[in-house]
């Protein structure tokens, strides 16, 4: 079964090559770059095929299931800006593309490193793994989510971090399409963090797609509108969408000590070990009580972060060089 699907999806990359990309690479006169072509073609099918299983499953169940129905909200909120978020993010393979970019610059470095004595790390073959690749990619995702977790929580403390990454907190009617709505300088940032480190460590660029699809569609369903509650155990183990929908709740979601709650992205292990963890969302689901506003307080004093991509993108931007100004310090900007 396995062996027919990755059959069909080979075919599928060899004819959307062959009969579009080959052609339009001659026309254009770019036949140079036939094979990072041939590896954007694979990419873009594969976002292709997750943007497929997004609406094809997680919607309908928003529909049959939605954990709130609200109005239609403000101009800010509407759900059409978050689709094209999306496309762009996955069709545009975005993680995958600077790992690519990254993948050369990074490995030599690795090799000065290792000619200067810097010992470098094949932890998949340190671990004994090497003949394994399936679970040395579940070790890698385990440590690349732990940073990311670090990343998210400094995303929250740091004013001129937190300015670009309130722009993912603007959403205030959380659906499937949520997770992509981010400031691209706050993408690359993360990206960047954790495709170098990937590198460093030893993971290989399919480990690595592997990694980035299972964290992206976990990512969409996490951020979904749908109000069943997954099993107890699931539910500790892997981020569920009421885990992450109090990480947006006005508010608990981005003020406090730790400027917000539930910063995990997979594993809710992070925030367990580090007391950022709050299930109140998940056990309201359970009961169904009312779940909480999810936004960011300042935008009920009419504080805006945009509504469509260009603003967005220039707010975010104004607000991190505003955080970022010498005597501003940020604090208009920060989350607390
Ligand atoms: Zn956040
Ligand atoms: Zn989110």
């Amino acid at each position: 079964m396995t062996e027919a699907l990755i059959q069909l999806f080979a075919a599928g990359h060899d004819g959307l090559f062959e009969g579009l990309v080959l052609p339009l690479l001659s026309a254009c006169g770019l036949m140079a770059y036939m094979e990072e072509a041939f590896d954007f073609t694979e990419w873009f099918l594969i976002g292709l095929l997750e943007v497929v299983f997004l609406a094809a499953v997680i919607l309908p169940l928003e529909r049959l299931a939605p954990a709130e129905r609200r109005g239609p909200g403000g101009p800010g909120d509407r759900m059409r800006i978050d689709v094209a978020y999306t496309l762009l993010h996955r069709l545009g393979a975005f993680s995958i593309f600077i790992f690519a970019v990254l993948q050369t610059p990074v490995l030599k470095l690795r090799d000065i490193l290792g000619d200067w004595g810097v010992p470098t790390i094949e932890l998949d073959a340190a671990l004994g793994l090497a003949y394994a690749p399936m679970l040395g990619a579940l070790v890698y995702l385990v440590i690349l989510d732990f940073v990311d977790y670090w990343i998210h929580r400094a995303q929250h403390k740091w004013n001129w971090w937190w300015a670009l990454h309130a722009i993912h907190h603007s959403q205030r009617r959380m659906t499937v399409w949520t997770d992509n709505r981010n400031h691209l300088l706050d993408d690359i940032i993360r990206d960047a963090i954790l495709a170098v480190l990937a590198l460093f460590i030893g993971v290989t660029p399919s480990q690595f797609i592997g990694i980035v699809v299972f964290t992206r569609v976990w990512q969409s369903l996490q951020h979904a509108n749908i109000g069943i509650p997954l099993p107890g155990l699931v539910s500790r183990a892997l981020v569920s969408p009421g885990f992450h929908r109090l990480h947006h709740a006005v508010s608990i979601g981005h003020e406090g000590v730790s400027r917000g709650v539930n910063f995990a992205v997979l594993f809710p292990i992070w925030d367990m070990v580090f007391r950022t963890a709050d299930w109140t969302a998940d056990r309201r689901l359970a009961q169904h009580e009312p779940l909480e506003a999810t936004g960011i307080r300042d935008q009920e004093q009419g504080v805006d972060y945009g509504t469509g991509f260009w603003s967005q993108q220039w707010i975010g931007l104004r607000n991190m060089l505003r955080a970022l100004a010498p005597g501003r310090g940020g604090q208009t900007m920060g989350p607390s």
